[in-house]
């Protein structure tokens, strides 16, 4: 184990894993030649160290001792020194931003001696008592334990009594017994004093920053995102700059483009006479980053100047902190920013017109879950009338939900499967949950950089921010607007974070300008620039990637659909639901056949049927291969339900009337057939070996159809596909009498046999199976079930949130491919079944094909196409191509 400490002048952009992404960026600006006040970084081993065995590696405390002298000695002032003390902000920082999540204390040093010098020295005694009275509270709160809304309480008591409602409103004298109604509070709350000696201070606080790891917040969040949990977090210890001094002084938020939108130009927000948490807190509304330039034009341009530095150095949208100490600027943090799907496509390519980087590099800047959410329908137009409320459009898209004013029942109605816009004054930490559960937030304070504005940004969640025309009340669980219209909880409205708009009821929806583009639907103007970018993006995805994306379509319309997506054929064109609606009734007279004439005459009415259909879809598919998939569901499938049927006939009888014969046929035929497990029962290629007929039917239609679609002029490409196969030797059977069909129809068609593998068994004897497959294509929502041994239907409501809370998987099985069972058995199959058959074409057809991570996973496995809903088509192109280029981030 090496060292745990390492000064800013020592680090770099490439260390994250250890420095956090907070204290690698202060390294590499610092190496840059940026103004970033000094400090050193506690690196996150040392608090893995912590998390694991409950203390700090012995070590630590020399380390941080010599970096504090250096640091000292750097500034000219020493930590606790009552004359002219060293200011210190102690702050988390693990290996990916969790905007607030973490705890951070400033201002530390402060105490009964220090506070003095810092009035003398700034020449600010407001200054010096706001900034103590913040540690305390900070510290109270978050090292002591404070409940931190008794400093809440107390704070507000003291801008009644001053007849203020602000903070600035309150005067040196003021604070000053604030601070030490404060320190009461502390004292009153856990029995001791709040700590004078400033090192004490210091260890509390570090101790403090590795706990908050484990906080409640921070482990949502992390769920949420994705982010592993044993990463630990970096401390920051950094000296003190104070934004406070007065109207040359200030502190802001800055991007290097606008990251909600996308467009060029630097973006962000400015608070004077403030330190750096009250911008994000939305205590007071800042200014646009313009009015600096009003204000102090020489920090306006010498921030200018930083932001293109970081974004040519990071070749990214990059945003940082920044404070202005009387006139001077401070950077105090950077990153490569958060940004909305929409901003992130735009952005790229920007950046590939700027020659800043390459296209490949491009598709790694953006990815499948954002272009899937460009494709959520928006309002229509102009309609709704007059809107609620008008806001700050912090993060674009539409919602519709009912109000609730409290993370918990937000939380609560979600669980009852209900929509909600979380509304409240202003978001802090504490209301994640909330935030997770609703469509929107919609804040009545805060600017674009507020809480409630980074983080929905960051989930890719519908907010509307400092809509200051409404009052919020959270006790009697109303809002009022500005036209004294009262909206209650429980009530329905929409939000258009696009607009900015907030209106009452459900608002209807339009397909978005993407989806738009997609159809060959009118774009809006302004949309231009994003659908320019999406559709570059997607051609370049389309030329590097390796894997091919088709569809999963069941009629001639989803097939267009598909097409106009960008679909290369038909992974899956599933036979079943032709066998619904009115044709049940031939199906029916084929279960209930008594002899081989009645079922040859069902099977008779059914292939024109399906002729027909295949016909249809083959024609929109011209060209590109059509995989059909030959019946699977268990045939009681197609026949009235068990219950009810013998409910009725019971009622019949007993009420004397005569049942209807057909009704006690049917019966017999459902007791017959019914099944404990019809998941595991007589279905797929079982049915095609037990039920006589049925697939020289639908063979038949499918041969006939490539002739009825060739003789028209087409260029149809039929493939068949048998399900649940277990063993070649049923497959061998199935083939047989499909060739033989095929024969029959015409001598020279060439249609393609293939299997679905879906079965743990056909998995591992892919070898033997491929001796017989023209194709594999997995069945990947099968082979989930059949691996796991567990039915989807059955689990997902009954315990999978217990799982994902306690870890048993970080993501569901059926959402994102399990890589370390079910892949396994995919590589296998793949490997073995290329090396009996070279060449073997392999394909998914589950709804893995259009989750992004498994896409990536099916690029490794060497598969050669994916198919998925008509929808998910663009997100697997994009992922494809992205999987050919690189990794990329997978956060
Ligand atoms: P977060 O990760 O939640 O943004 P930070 O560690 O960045 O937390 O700190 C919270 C706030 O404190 C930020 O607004 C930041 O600008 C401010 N801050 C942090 N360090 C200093 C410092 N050395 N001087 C002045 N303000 C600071
Ligand atoms: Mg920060
Ligand atoms: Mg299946």
């Amino acid at each position: 184990m090496g060292r745990f400490v390492y000064d800013f002048t020592e680090g770099h952009r490439g260390q994250a894993d250890l420095l956090g992404g907070k204290g690698a960026g202060l390294a590499e600006m610092t190496r840059m030649g940026l103004p970033v006040p000094p400090g050193f970084t506690i690196t996150t081993e040392a608090c893995r160290f912590y998390l694991a065995s409950g203390r700090e590696p012995h070590a630590l405390a020399d380390e941080i001792t010599v970096h504090l002298a250096a640091l000292e000695e750097r500034m000219g002032r020493r930590l606790g020194d009552a004359r002219d003390p060293l200011l210190l902000s102690v702050r988390s920082g693990g290996r990916y931003s969790m905007p607030g999540m973490m705890d951070t204390i400033l201002d530390l040093g402060l105490n009964d001696d220090t506070v003095t010098g810092l009035a003398r020295t700034t020449g600010r005694e407001r200054a010096a008592w706001d900034s103590y009275r913040r540690l305390v509270q900070m510290y109270g709160s978050t090292v002591m334990g404070v409940d931190g809304s008794c400093f809440d309480t107390e704070l507000d008591r003291a801008r009644r009594a001053a007849g203020t409602d602000s903070d600035l409103g309150l005067d040196a004298a003021a604070l000053r017994r604030l601070t030490v109604a404060f320190q009461a509070i502390v004292r009153e709350h856990t029995g001791l004093d709040f700590p004078q000696d400033p090192r004490e201070q210091l260890r509390g606080a570090v101790r403090a920053v590795f706990d908050s790891w484990r906080g409640e917040r921070a482990r949502i969040y992390r769920r949420r995102e994705g982010i592993p949990e044993n990463l630990g977090t970096a401390v920051n210890v950094q000296a003190m700059v104070f934004g406070n001094l007065g109207p040359d002084s200030g502190t802001g938020v800055a991007f290097t483009r606008n990251p909600a939108t996308g467009r060029r130009g630097a973006w962000g927000d400015y608070l004077s006479d403030a330190q750096g948490e009250d911008v994000v807190a939305g205590i007071r509304d800042a200014v646009p980053l313009s009015e600096l330039a009003a204000l102090l034009p020489d920090c306006h341009s010498a921030l200018l100047a930083h932001l293109n530095t970081l974004e040519n150095h990071y070749r990214d949208l990059c945003d940082v902190e920044f404070t202005v100490e009387r006139g001077r600027l401070w950077i105090l943090q950077t990153r490569v920013g958060k940004r909305t799907a929409a901003a992130a496509f735009r952005i790229a390519v920007q950046l590939v017109e700027e020659k800043v980087i390459t296209w490949d590099e491009a598709l790694l800047r953006v990815t499948g879950d954002q272009l899937a959410q460009l494709m959520f329908p928006r309002f229509a137009g102009t309609t709704g009338g007059a809107p609620l409320a008008h806001g700050i459009p912090a993060s674009p898209g539409a919602a519709v939900g009912v109000v609730v004013f409290t993370s918990a029942e937000a939380v609560r109605r979600a669980a009852a499967g209900e929509h909600t816009v979380l509304v409240r004054p202003e978001t802090t930490p504490d209301d994640l949950p909330g935030m997770i559960a609703a469509q929107a937030v919609l804040t009545s304070r805060g600017g674009k950089t507020s809480h409630a504005a980074v983080v929905a940004r960051g989930m890719g969640k519908v907010c509307v921010c400092g809509a200051e025309g409404i009052s919020v009340d959270v006790a009697a669980r109303r809002f009022t607007t500005a036209g004294g219209t009262v909206v209650a909880e429980g009530e329905v409205i929409s939000v258009d974070g696009t607009a900015g708009r907030v209106h009452l009821g459900a608002l209807p929806l339009v397909p978005s300008p993407v989806t738009a583009y997609f159809t060959g639907g009118t774009v809006p103007e302004e949309a231009r620039e994003l659908i320019d970018a999406v559709d570059r993006l997607l051609t370049h995805a389309d030329q590097v990637g390796r894997l091919l994306v088709r569809a999963n379509a069941d009629t001639p319309e989803d097939a267009r659909r598909a097409r106009a997506f960008g679909a290369l054929g038909i992974g899956l064109c599933r036979t079943e639901h032709m066998f619904l609606g009115e044709r049940r009734r031939l199906v029916e007279a084929l279960i209930l056949a008594e002899n081989d004439d009645a079922r040859e005459s069902a099977l008779a009415a059914l292939l024109p049927l399906q002729r027909q259909d295949f016909t249809e879809i083959l024609q929109a598919m011209d060209g590109l291969a059509v995989t059909i998939r030959l019946i699977d569901p268990p045939l009681h499938e197609f026949l009235p339900d068990r219950t009810e049927l013998s409910v009725r006939i019971a009622t019949e009888r007993a009420q004397g009337r005569a049942v209807d014969p057909h009704d006690e046929q049917l019966l017999a035929a459902v007791n017959r057939m019914h099944e404990e497990n019809p998941m595991l029962g007589l279905r797929g290629v079982r049915l095609a070996l037990v039920v006589p007929g049925l697939v020289a039917m639908q063979v038949r239609a499918a041969a006939e159809a490539v002739l009825a679609c060739r003789a028209a002029g087409g260029d149809p490409h039929a493939e068949i596909m048998v399900p649940l196969v277990d063993t070649v030797e049923e497959l061998r059977l199935v083939r047989t009498e499909i060739e033989r069909v095929l024969r029959e129809t015409d001598e020279d068609l060439d249609v393609p046999i293939g299997t679905m593998i879906e079965l743990p068994r056909a998995a591992l004897t892919a070898d033997r199976i491929a001796t017989a497959a023209d194709f594999f294509s997995f069945g990947t929502n099968d082979l989930t079930q059949t691996t796991w041994g567990f039915s989807r239907d059955d689990v997902e409501g009954a315990f999978f949130t217990r799982y994902l809370e306690q870890g048993v998987f970080r993501v569901s099985p059926f959402e994102t491919l399990d890589l370390d069972g079910v892949g396994r058995l995919v590589e296998l199959a793949v490997r073995e079944g290329r090396q009996t058959r070279p060449g073997l074409v392999t394909g998914v057809c589950g709804e893995h094909g259009g989750d992004p991570a498994s896409v990536r996973f099916f690029h490794r496995a060497g598969l050669d196409y994916v198919s998925c809903s008509p929808y998910r088509v663009p997100v697997a192109r994009l992922e494809a191509g992205r999987a050919a280029v690189g990794t990329g981030t997978d956060l």
